[in-house]
């Protein structure tokens, strides 16, 4: 029996550039493993019922390659059952698609230090990123702060290309390992009633949804940059869960994009718009490489002196969505119910937390981390630091969104808000219901109640005392 090629997943669930699958392919019958351990565990439920049906579905697609032989899952730590595998099996190389959070790097040096006295290692592949992190350097080598001169980097030097097409056959290591079925498997049981609510809602996991997903929004593209932040159309592409969990490549998109821009010119401005917001992902990971405190600290740190409230009966409002602001609620209420929420919306929902409610932006962060299926560490923590006004080219904290102007502007018609929110201008349509439906009793919701209009003004108003005091007091400008 050779030694076979180990792949060690993590967020990689694609055939199609997925280096390392490859490699681990180049050195023998493939033995893909999946650990559910502390650092699975520790995700946010939503997005570990998404990792969970990644999974099942990047199984089916491997044993269709295989004839027969899947994912092995095994319960526990990557550094404690890889090294006995590698010993019992005779291998020396370990392939893993590189995800380079702060958690993950460290969980990859125990796993180097435990091979390490078989005389065996751990290779980092790319494909999570459009760019490796040290390709993209200012004039002197520093790393960029500000996204338009990192966008302009990244567009100039081109994007690295995605790996050759997807095997078709692989031949599947077929030691018997153990290990746990996929089909059976259920990464979020503390989901309880939200489970079925995610089900009911759910957009087909999978690379081939993934792939049909984009091809889908290329054929509207040129819609792109007018409908993007409109709630109430589906202009957007609704990548992010797919690409959160690997199904498809930041390369792959763009290489699919790049070519239909070439080919149907009548979307390219769509399409180079599209880009750009991807490059916002690249950038978001840019700077969790180069500040791994990211998701927890103040990127400027002299934010951490701001007087935010860490807790209270706002923050259990905001999070339960009754907070009384149409938008918000409406915005929350959808998270609740699908894992996902548009991103005009999320600013505005962030903002709410942030500024009108002087809450810290890390509270708000967590609630997201739990119910977002795209959960994503880096864009989850740029984009609440930026809007929090205390992040890399930030927001600045004075520029306070007044939700009803986003309303009247992004959702003109009501029809988000209506859909979300059951008394607001009609009758309860289906996902207002199936919303009051899935959530705890003791939330104790009843119709959706506007709060007082003064409360837009007062928070605005203690918003920026709160800033001009802060100010006074440090040396922020
Ligand atoms: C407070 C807050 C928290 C967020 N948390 C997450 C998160 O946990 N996971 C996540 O993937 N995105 C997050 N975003 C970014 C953005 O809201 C989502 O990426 C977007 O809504 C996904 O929808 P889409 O795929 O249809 O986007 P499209 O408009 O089709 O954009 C294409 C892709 O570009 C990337 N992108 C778009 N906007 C952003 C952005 N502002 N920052 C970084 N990347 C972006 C995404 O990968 C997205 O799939 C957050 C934004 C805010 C304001």
């Amino acid at each position: 029996m050779p030694a076979p090629g180990i792949l060690w997943l993590t967020r990689d669930f694609r055939l199609r550039d997925n280096p390392a699958l490859l490699a681990a392919i180049a050195d023998g019958p493939l033995l893909a493993v999946f650990f559910i351990d502390r650092l699975t565990m520790a995700q946010g439920a939503a997005s570990r019922w998404r990792l969970g049906r990644a999974l099942k579905s990047f199984d089916a697609a491997l044993r269709m390659r295989t004839g027969g032989k899947g994912i092995t899952i095994l319960r526990g730590e990557a550094d404690d059952h890889l090294p006995r595998l590698m010993e019992r099996l005779g291998a020396r190389r370990l392939h893993q698609s590189d995800w380079p959070t702060p958690d993950m790097r460290a969980l990859q040096d125990r796993v180097r230090a435990a091979l390490e006295p078989l005389g065996a290692g751990l290779m980092l592949h790319p494909g999570h990123l459009l760019l490796h992190p040290d390709a993209v350097r200012t004039g002197d080598g520093g790393v960029y702060r500000v996204y338009s001169p990192f966008a302009r980097a990244v567009q100039k030097l081109g994007p690295d290309r995605p790996a050759p097409d997807a095997p078709s056959r692989i031949t599947p290591c077929t030691e018997p390992l153990g290990g746990i079925d996929p089909t059976g498997l259920d990464l979020a049981p503390d989901l309880h009633r939200g489970q079925a609510a995610l089900e009911r809602f759910a957009a087909p996991a999978g690379e081939d949804a993934a792939l049909a997903r984009l091809d889908q929004f290329l054929d509207h593209a040129a819609a792109y940059p007018d409908g993007r932040d409109r709630p109430d159309l589906t202009a957007t592409s609704g990548l992010s869960e797919h690409l959160a969990v690997g199904e498809i490549s930041p390369r792959t998109i763009w290489a699919r994009a790049a070519l239909r821009a070439e080919m149907a010119p009548e979307h390219a401005a769509g399409i180079a718009k599209f880009l750009s917001e991807v490059i916002w992902r690249e950038f978001s990971w840019h700077l969790l490489i180069d500040f791994p405190g990211l998701p927890a600290a103040c990127w400027r740190a002299e934010w951490e002196g701001f007087p935010w409230r860490k807790a209270g009966p706002e923050l259990l409002r905001w999070q339960r969505a009754q907070t009384g602001v149409a938008l918000v609620d409406a915005g929350l209420r959808q998270m609740w119910l699908t894992g996902r929420m548009h991103n005009r919306v999320r600013m505005v929902v962030a903002s709410w937390l942030t500024k009108h409610l002087l809450i810290d932006w890390r509270a708000g962060l967590a609630h997201f981390a739990d119910c977002l299926t795209d959960w994503d560490p880096a864009a989850n923590a740029m984009n609440w630091q930026w809007v929090a006004g205390c992040g890399p080219d930030a927001a600045p904290y004075f520029r306070i969104f007044n939700p009803e102007k986003q309303a009247e502007q992004y959702d003109p018609d009501g029809g988000y808000r209506r859909r979300w929110l059951a008394g607001f201008g009609g009758a309860a349509g289906p996902e207002a219901a199936a919303w009051a439906g899935s959530i705890p009793p003791a939330w104790d919701a009843g119709p959706w109640q506007a709060g007082p209009a003064s409360m837009l003004a007062e928070g605005r108003e203690a918003a920026l005392a709160a800033l001009a005091e802060f100010r006074a007091t440090t040396s922020e400008t």
